[in-house]
Order: structure tokens, then C-alpha cells, then sequence
């Protein structure tokens, strides 16, 4: 149930940037903010905010929707696709309804189409932003290691399965074709992988080289899955736009990050996830290695805020149970406890997720112009961020100028 409203009244607003504006209200006209400015609260159509806190909707930088109800790769490969595209319908709505009025999404073949049926109405679900399917070089973090080559290549589920400069710029050309709106690279191997490891580096510099040069050609941005501190230089050396995870950073990378203008995209929460689930499904020397590498990223997101680097969030969100879709924000939790501002939490999921998919011109800001997408919460969120991580504490969501909660 949705209802197009014309305005919220009586509330402050935290715009995006770091900028308040107190005992204000926010107009809405054809799906955009016409105003953020004093308004009567009994005029037809406008919400009384009774002294609430008005932020941008959410956008989590980094999520795979693909419905899938199991960690293991395998499934993604062999189980039919059709029960996992209606459960991705489900989950999309219950990211909406939590707060994301926006998702990047970081490798699957659903995401366009997920864009275009949300786009048209026909489902409730936040603003897509996909990636479609990542590149991964064979036996890298994409690929399936136990499963036979050509089951993988004919059933990709979140990368095209490619080696040298050639067919990488062949499968960037792919993924734009496909609707993909940026470029996912695994640049790195990853913690839960059968046959891979996190700290090699994936793709050599003319790999990487020919990817960011093909990508950046037709306008698409490109972010490089990076688990170790030796692939993150080579992915920043690339010239790619975002760091996806980055949990190995030092001073250096942070340096360069920050003179090239790379966004690092924070995902804590795949860490702690893994350390905090205790199924069969994480074995015991997966959990240690968690650990270890959890204490490492928090440390490398301070050095990145520190230094200046954008900081985005993501939730990595890819499996129900275990990384439970619609709890996306639990991600800005795990950033406050690990010592960031609250702040500085709040725009790397509104001004500068909004700069990351290219669209600071028209999300991530509560200001007149932008496309009316916003949450109204109890209370200061920089003061009391749980009214954003915990989804039951948000008052109502707003997405095109329509209550979809
Ligand atoms: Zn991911």
C-alpha cells in the first residue's frame, strides 16, 4: 500500500552534506522535492512529522539480489533460477521498506531487470543500480570452483567466467549490453572461496588496464572487489573508481585513494556475519580467519576516514539466512562500533553513495530539486543512529514523493 504525498510537516532535516535545518518541513510535487521549507501540517496530503528527523533515503552501495537462500556456490550454478527470481522480488521490497530507496547492485544477472519492473511500478523495490554480471578470471572469486567449466560458463550466476585484455573488453561490452550500469571486477580471491585466496592478486595490470580503459570509454564506472592490501594497489593503480571491501588498507593506498578521488566501499558486515554465524555453513577455520581480517578492515576504514578517503557503505547482503536482506543498514552499526563518526556513517549512505552511482545530482541530498526520496525518523539520527540501523524505529519511507511505509 503506497500513497503519494505532498509534503511533511513539522520536522528538522539533516540534508546530506552535514547541513540541519531546523523546525522546517519538505514539499513534494511530481515525485521530486519542490521545497525544504515551513509548511501546515493540516493541509491536504501532508504528513505531520511531530518534531522528527527528515535524512535522504538510504542506498547501500554493494548487494547481490538473486534470491538466493544458501552460501554456497554450487547451488547458485545448478539450483533453477525461476524460485530465486520471485524470492528476489521479496527481498527488494523488504530493502525498501527498511530504508533504501536505492541499492547498487554488485553482480548477478537479475539487477536489470529488477531496474526495469521497479522503474515501471510493477513492483515495490528500491532504485537498482546493477552491475549485472562482474568479471572474474577462471578460478577466481566469480568462478564455481567444483563444478565442471562449461556448467559455469553456460549458467553464469554473478561473473563472466574471462581471461586477457581481449575478452575482458568483449565482456565489458557485455555487461553494458545487458543493462549493466557499472563494472564489478574480482581483483582479489575471497575469504569463503573453495580454490582462491584473498590475498592473490586476481588479473595482471594489462587485465585491469583493459577493463577500467573499455569501461570508461561508455561512461560506466568500475569497482574492484579487493580483499588484500597488494590488490588494492594494483586495482587504484588500474584507475578504477571503488574499492569494494578494501579490508587490507595502509597509508599509501589511503593516499592514493584519496588523490584519485577512489571510493572505498565498507562492508564490515560480511565479516561480521561470518564470525557470528554458527552454522554448518561456516566451518571454524573460516570464522578465525574472519576474525583476524575483521580486526584488520576496522582498522583500514579509520586510516581511509582519517586520510579522506569517500567512504561508502555496503552490506554485501547475498544469502538469506545468514546475510538477511532488509538489514542493510546493520552495516552503519558495525562502522559506528568500529569508531567512525555518526556522521560520517550517514553520508556513506546518502551524499556519497549517491556520487558513487553517479546520480549526486538527483539522490542523496534532501534538497529542492532532487527526487523525493526520504525518511522521517523519531529522532536525531546523529545522536542516536539505531533509528536508522534497527528498520522498526523509522517512522515512515518515502520514495518518488510515495509512502511505501
Ligand atoms: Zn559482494
Amino acid at each position: 500500500m503506497t500513497t503519494t504525498i505532498d509534503g511533511i510537516a513539522n520536522v528538522n532535516v539533516w540534508t546530506g552534506d552535514g547541513t540541519v535545518v531546523h523546525d522546517t518541513g519538505v514539499s513534494v510535487s511530481g515525485g521530486r522535492i519542490a521545497a525544504v521549507a515551513p509548511l501546515p501540517a493540516d493541509a491536504p496530503g501532508v504528513l505531520d512529522g511531530q518534531g522528527g528527523w527528515v535524512i535522504p533515503g538510504l542506498i547501500d552501495c554493494h548487494i547481490h539480489l538473486w534470491g538466493a537462500r544458501t552460501p554456497h556456490p554450487v547451488h547458485w550454478v545448478v539450483d533453477p533460477r525461476l524460485p530465486n527470481a520471485l524470492r528476489s522480488v521479496a527481498d527488494v521490497g523488504k530493502i525498501l521498506r527498511s530504508g533504501f530507496t536505492t541499492v547498487r547492485e554488485a553482480g548477478g544477472t537479475l539487477g536489470p531487470s529488477l531496474r526495469q519492473v521497479i522503474d515501471a511500478g510493477d513492483i515495490e523495490g528500491p532504485r537498482v543500480v546493477p552491475a549485472y554480471l562482474g568479471l572474474s578470471r577462471t578460478g577466481g572469486h566469480g568462478d564455481c570452483h567444483t563444478l565442471p567449466m562449461a556448467w559455469v560458463r553456460e549458467q553464469p550466476f554473478m561473473a563472466l567466467v574471462t581471461d586477457g585484455p581481449a575478452n575482458l573488453r568483449r565482456a565489458v561490452r557485455t555487461v553494458a549490453r545487458e543493462g549493466g550500469r557499472w563494472v564489478k571486477v574480482w581483483a582479489s580471491g575471497g575469504v569463503l572461496s573453495e580454490r582462491d585466496d584473498p590475498e592473490h592478486v586476481h588479473y595482471g595490470p594489462d587485465e585491469l588496464a583493459a577493463i577500467v580503459e573499455e569501461a570508461h570509454a561508455i561512461d560506466l564506472p568500475v569497482g574492484a572487489h579487493c580483499e588484500s592490501l597488494a590488490a588494492t594497489y594494483a586495482a587504484v593503480e588500474a584507475g578504477v573508481d571503488a574499492i569494494e571491501h578494501g579490508f587490507q588498507l595502509d597509508e599509501g593506498v589511503c593516499q592514493a585513494m584519496r588523490e584519485r578521488g577512489v571510493t572505498l566501499v565498507s562492508t564490515l558486515s560480511v565479516l561480521q556475519r561470518y564470525v557470528r554465524w554458527e552454522g554448518p555453513e561456516i566451518s571454524p577455520e573460516q570464522r578465525e580467519t574472519s576474525k583476524r581480517l575483521l580486526v584488520i578492515a576496522e582498522e583500514s576504514l579509520n586510516l581511509a576516514v582519517a586520510t579522506g578517503v569517500r567512504v561508502a557503505m555496503g552490506s554485501d547482503c547475498f544469502s538469506e539466512p545468514m546475510t538477511p536482506f532488509g538489514h542493510s543498514a546493520d552495516e552503519l552499526g558495525y562502522m559506528r562500533d568500529a569508531g567512525v563518526d555518526a556522521e560520517t556513517c550517514l553520508r556513506s549512505a546518502t551524499s556519497v553513495a549517491a556520487r558513487l552511482v553517479g546520480m549526486e545530482s538527483r539522490i542523496g541530498m534532501v534538497t529542492e530539486g532532487r527526487l523525493a526520496d526520504f525518511l522521517l525518523l523519531p529522532a536525531d539520527p546523529r545522536q542516536d543512529l539505531d533509528v536508522v540501523i534497527r528498520p522498526e524505529r523509522i517512522t515512515a519511507v518515502i520514495k518518488d514523493g510515495r509512502r511505501v511505509r
